[in-house]
């Protein structure tokens, strides 16, 4: 595939691939998380659990594309697929993308991406946030080596948007769901106080966070007190309440 000049320095500069995929098939799993599933040469974008994709999307000005990122679900180099779980209450680009997109479309991402990924010499592992990070959380949790210990503590606006995990018999699996019981997405008290309650396992564990900017700071935070290590926690903003993502795909942070 020919590529510009600007897009061959990015790619080289991310180590990343330009890969072109078509959706094949939409689906609803809740009423705000929308699976698509696309195929493809995914091949070059077999990385990490965890590691994400980022997508050009048209906005109304053609000189203003958002670049907008999404955790890898799932990606099979053998059957040529790649799964995205998007979240879709923004009403941004991002959204609006995920739920029109016909099926059929061609696009092209960027990938794959992305610091967060499993931890493999942990005895247990934490995966605290909102529905944003459920799709790399599960894609973490699905990889963790038999016999582990998976944790959940998820946060939704609606229990009619809780999908569990699938994970194998001799995973441990703890869930913990908290209600966001009409909290702003941007107040951490509801995600802290189920972190507090949490008795963590004994052993070396690792902790990986996912959400909004402001929620992920105050865990980050939160997880420090509890005396574990920098190296013991993956923390990761997704988007930031009340301001749009930045055009290169990252949520804004304090100036
Ligand atoms: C590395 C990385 C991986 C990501 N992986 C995923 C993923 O797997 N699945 C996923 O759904 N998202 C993921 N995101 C977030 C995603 O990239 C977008 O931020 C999100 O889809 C919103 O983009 P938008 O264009 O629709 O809204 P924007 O234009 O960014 O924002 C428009 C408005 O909507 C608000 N808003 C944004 N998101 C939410 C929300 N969740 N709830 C309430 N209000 C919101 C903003 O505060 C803003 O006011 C990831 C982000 C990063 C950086």
């Amino acid at each position: 595939m020919t590529v510009d000049s600007k897009t061959a320095a990015l790619l080289e500069r991310l180590g990343a691939h330009l890969v072109p995929l078509v959706l094949i098939r939409r689906e609803q799993l809740s009423p705000r998380l929308i699976e698509l599933e696309f195929s493809g040469l995914v091949e070059d974008l077999v990385g990490k659990p965890g590691n994400d994709i980022m997508v050009d999307i048209a906005t109304t000005n053609p000189d203003k594309a958002a670049r907008r990122r999404y955790s890898i679900r799932s990606v099979d180099a053998t059957a040529r697929r790649l799964r995205l779980w998007i979240e879709t209450t923004s009403g941004g680009p991002g959204s609006t993308w995920a739920a029109t997109l016909p099926t059929g479309s061609a696009i092209r991402v960027i990938g794959p991406r992305g610091q967060v990924s499993l931890d493999m010499q942990a005895d247990w592992h934490l995966f605290i946030g909102d529905l944003t990070f459920l799709s790399a959380a599960y894609a973490m949790a699905e990889a963790i080596e038999p016999p582990g210990q998976a944790l959940f503590i998820i946060e939704v606006e609606d229990q009619a948007d809780v999908v569990l995990p699938a994970l194998a018999e001799d995973i441990a699996v703890t869930f913990v769901l908290v209600d966001r019981d009409g909290r702003s997405p941007n107040d951490p008290a509801g995600l802290l106080a189920a972190f507090a309650a949490l008795a963590l396992p004994e052993l070396d564990g690792h902790i990986y966070l996912g959400g909004e900017l402001r929620v992920v700071a105050a865990l980050r935070a939160a997880v420090k007190d509890r005396g574990l290590s920098d190296d013991q926690v993956h923390a990761k903003s997704y988007w930031r309440f009340g301001v749009a993502n930045q055009p290169h795909g990252e949520p804004k942070k304090d100036d």
